[in-house]
C-alpha cells in the first residue's frame, strides 16, 4: 500500500527497509529525514504490521508531507495480523521475511511502482540481519549499503562469534559467569560470560539467534557501506575490529541528535514522534514541577518483559530509595495478566509518576531528570548519553548484556545491575547514582555528551561520514 505520492525531478532514489521494530524503524526513519533534507529522494518501506502503527500512533505521514521525494510504503512479512511478534517470537518474524517479503520485494522493485515521478530506486540500505535484501539487491543489480542500529561493541561479538567458538570460549552453560573472555578484539581487559548476548547462554551452539548473528553478519560484507548508528569517540577501538570485516563504515550517529542538528541548522526544527505506541505527554508537566535533576526516568524499552516479582522488586528499590521517579509501565511490560498492581499505582503518586509511553527523548532532555534505569537498549542508550543521564542498567537480551558494560566499565556512565533484581540493590543504587556518586556520574556523562556533539559539529568524524555517505549515494546514482 502507498500512503504518499510526488512528482519531484529525479535525483538519488533511496529504499530504506529497516529491521520491523520499534528502536530500528525509529532511528531509519531519522536517516530517512536525513536524505530528504540532502534533496535524495526516499521510499521507506516497512511491513503491514508497522505500518498500521506508525499511521495509529506517530506523526510520521504529517512530518514527511514537507518532503515531495518521501513515499512510506508497506508489504507483507507472510505472518497472519494477530500473529505475535514480539519478545523470542522475533526468530519467526525473520522466517516468514526470508520468505514472503524478499519476492514482494524485488517485485516492488522491479515493478517501475515506486520510479514514477522519482526516476528507478539508485540504492538500498537494509537492516544487515535481514540479508536477503542483499540478494535481492545483488539479483536487480542495485548497490546496497547495510546498516545496523545496534552498538558496534555488540556487533564485534558477533563478528567474533566464529572465533569465539573456535577458542572453546562458546558454548558455554551453567559455571561462573564471571569468567573472562579472550577472543573479541579491545575487550579482552573486561568481558565476561555474563556479558556476552543473552543468546551465549546456552549449552549447544545449534539456538536459532546464534545460527543467525553468526551466519547473517558475515553477509554485511557484501554491502558497498555499513553504516552505524554510532560515534567515533565513544566506540573507536571497537570499531577497528568491525573495520577488519567491512572496511567501508560510515559511523554518522547518534543519528537523532544529527537529525537535530539538520534540521535547526535550517531552522525548522520540532520534537517529533517516530512511535508505534501512543505517547502519554502529561508527564512532561509532571517533571516541570520537579527539582533541577532529581528525577530518576525509568523504563525497559518496547520490548523487555518482567514478572510481577521483579516490578515490585524495582518498585520497592525505588520508593525505599526516596528518589522521584518516573516510570513508564507499558500495557505488555509485565507478563502473565499484565495489571499494574493497585499498590503500586496508589504507592506512587507520592514520590513518582507512571506512564504507559513517554516522548522518551524529550523526557531525557528535561532539567529536572538526573538519572535512567535503562534496559540498555543502543537507542536509549544512545539518547542517554546525548543528554549527558548517567544510568542504571537492566539488561534484558541481545548487545543489552555487552553495552551495560561498557556503560559502567568503559564509559564510567553509571552502574551495572545487570543478573541481579533485589529491592536491596535497587536502592543502593538509585542513592548512588543520584545522591552519593551523582557529581562523579554527571561530570563524565557531561563529557561524553560533549564529545558526541563535537562528532556532529562541522569537521567532526560523525558529520563528515555523513557527507561522505551522501556524495557516495549521489555519485553511485548518476
Ligand atoms: N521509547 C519511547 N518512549 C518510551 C520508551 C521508549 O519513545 O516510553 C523509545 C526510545 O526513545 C527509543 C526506543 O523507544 O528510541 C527504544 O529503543 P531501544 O533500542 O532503546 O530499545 P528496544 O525497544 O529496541 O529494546
Amino acid at each position: 500500500m502507498q500512503t504518499n505520492s510526488s512528482s519531484a525531478p529525479a535525483s538519488p532514489h533511496v529504499l530504506i527497509f529497516p529491521l520491523p521494530l520499534q528502536g530500528t524503524v525509529n532511528s531509519m526513519l531519522k536517516l530517512a529525514e536525513i536524505l530528504c533534507i540532502s534533496d535524495i529522494n526516499v521510499t521507506f518501506v516497512v511491513t503491514d504490521h508497522i505500518h498500521s502503527r506508525l499511521l495509529r500512533n506517530s506523526n510520521v505521514v504529517s512530518r514527511f508531507s514537507k518532503y515531495p521525494g518521501f513515499v512510506l510504503q508497506s508489504i507483507s512479512d507472510g505472518l497472519p495480523k494477530e500473529h505475535p511478534r514480539g519478545g523470542s517470537r522475533y526468530i519467526e518474524m525473520f522466517e516468514s521475511m526470508k520468505l514472503n517479503s524478499k519476492p514482494l520485494l524485488k517485485e516492488l522493485l522491479t515493478s517501475g511502482w515506486l520510479d514514477r515521478g522519482r526516476g528507478p530506486v539508485t540504492c538500498i540500505i537494509a537492516d544487515g540481519v535481514m540479508s536477503f535484501v542483499c540478494d535481492v539487491a545483488n539479483d536487480i543489480g542495485v548497490n546496497i549499503f547495510c546498516t545496523r542500529t545496534l552498538s558496534a561493541c555488540s556487533l564485534s561479538i558477533f563478528f567474533s562469534l566464529p572465533k569465539l567458538i573456535e577458542a572453546g570460549e562458546l558454548p558455554f552453560t551453567g559455571g561462573d559467569l564471571d569468567t573472562p573472555i579472550k577472543s573479541v578484539p579491545a575487550m579482552e581487559k573486561f568481558l565476561r560470560r555474563r556479558d556476552l548476548p543473552s543468546f551465549c547462554r546456552s549449552d549447544t551452539l545449534s539456538g536459532p539467534s546464534i545460527q543467525l548473528f553468526k551466519n547473517e553478519n558475515q553477509e554485511n560484507a557484501r554491502a558497498q557501506g555499513l553504516i552505524l548508528n554510532t560515534f567515533e569517540d565513544i566506540e573507536g577501538p571497537v570499531l577497528e575490529n568491525i573495520r577488519a570485516f567491512c572496511p567501508n563504515l560510515y559511523t554518522i550517529g547518534p543519528l537523532h541528535a544529527h537529525l537535530k542538528m539538520k534540521l535547526a541548522a535550517k531552522s525548522c526544527y520540532t520534537a517529533s514522534s517516530n512511535s508505534l505506541r501512543k505517547e502519554d505527554r502529561s508527564c512532561m508537566s509532571w517533571l516541570d514541577s520537579q527539582a533541577c535533576k532529581s528525577v530518576i526516568y525509568v523504563s525497559f524499552g518496547s520490548i523487555a518483559t518482567m514478572t510481577k516479582d521483579q516490578l515490585m522488586e524495582f518498585w520497592c528499590g525505588l520508593v525505599n530509595s526516596e528518589c522521584k521517579f518516573l516510570w513508564v509501565i507499558r500495557p505488555d511490560l509485565i507478563a502473565g495478566d499484565g495489571e499494574i498492581p493497585e499498590e503500586v499505582l496508589e504507592g506512587t503518586k507520592e514520590r513518582g509518576y507512571i506512564v504507559g509511553w513517554a516522548p522518551q527523548e524529550e523526557v531525557l532532555g528535561h532539567q529536572s531528570v538526573g538519572g535512567f534505569l535503562t534496559h540498555s537498549g543502543w537507542n536509549s542508550t544512545l539518547e542517554s548519553v546525548v543528554e549527558g543521564v548517567p544510568m542504571i542498567c537492566w539488561p534484558y537480551f541481545m548487545d543489552q548484556q555487552v553495552n551495560s558494560r561498557f556503560v559502567s566499565e568503559v564509559w564510567k556512565l553509571g552502574l551495572d545491575m545487570k543478573d541481579t533484581c533485589d529491592r536491596v540493590i535497587v536502592e543502593r543504587m538509585v542513592k548512588d547514582l543520584m545522591v552519593k556518586r551523582k557529581d562523579e556520574f554527571l561530570k563524565s556523562a557531561d563529557r561524553m555528551a560533549n564529545l558526541a556533539m563535537k562528532s556532529l559539529s562541522e569537521g567532526g568524524s560523525s558529520y563528515s561520514n555523513l557527507e561522505r555517505l551522501i556524495q557516495d549515494i549521489k555519485t553511485i546514482s548518476v
